[in-house]
């Protein structure tokens, strides 16, 4: 089966000031796409060719396994981004962020801290563990937390330097302060469950 780079819920040009249209360009229709690209044609002749996405991703290794993890990781990070943020989580994430981290503020210093300190390239997680514990997870590379069978990716943010240095040069930094006006809560509230743990 041939993998197609998703359509954005949203306008390239919608997430300025925090992500310059230069930057979706470089990133969504570049950087994902060749992802993409690079993953068609890797599978072709191999077990994995009629297989889905997530299922190439838990089970494959090497340039299959980076390449799709990396169209997995990229559409949960623009799935992650919104330019209608609503800046807080509500509900039942908003409780479990509270019981886990003390507050909204300290939960989002212990992500970017999380995120500033992961070394070269990779991304920062906020995952579900299975007994319902919220988890700030960093992994190197194309890793992520989908092949872990103990936690579920709730909102993620890409810290390859290719995700800012168009619109931040080197400020890991900057670019992550300017992140959280952007975060999709509803879609990591989606992520996380209705249900009472
Ligand atoms: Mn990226």
């Amino acid at each position: 089966m041939k993998h197609q780079l998703p359509e954005l819920a949203y306008p390239k040009t919608s997430l300025a000031p925090f992500l310059s249209p230069e930057t979706m360009e470089f990133h969504y229709g570049k950087h994902h796409q060749t992802y993409v690209d690079n993953l068609n044609k890797l599978i072709i002749g191999t077990k994995f060719e009629d297989m889905n996405l997530e299922d190439i991703v838990k089970q494959s290794e090497a340039g299959i396994f980076n390449n799709a993890a990396q169209v997995w990781n990229h559409t949960f990070y623009w799935n992650s981004l919104s330019p209608n943020s609503k800046n807080k989580p509500l509900g039942k994430l908003e409780s479990a962020i509270n019981q886990t981290f003390g507050s909204f503020d300290a939960f989002k210093e212990k992500f970017n801290a999380t995120a500033l300190t992961t070394f070269g390239s990779g991304w920062c997680w906020l995952v579900r563990n299975n007994d319902g514990q919220l988890e700030i997870v960093s992994t190197s590379n194309a890793q992520t937390p989908l092949t872990d069978k103990n936690k579920r990716p709730l909102l993620t943010c890409d810290v390859w330097e290719h995700a800012y240095y168009i619109d931040y040069r080197n400020s890991r930094a900057k670019y992550l302060e300017n992140f959280w006006q952007f975060v999709n809560f509803d879609f990591a509230e989606k992520n996380f469950g209705p249900t009472v743990i």
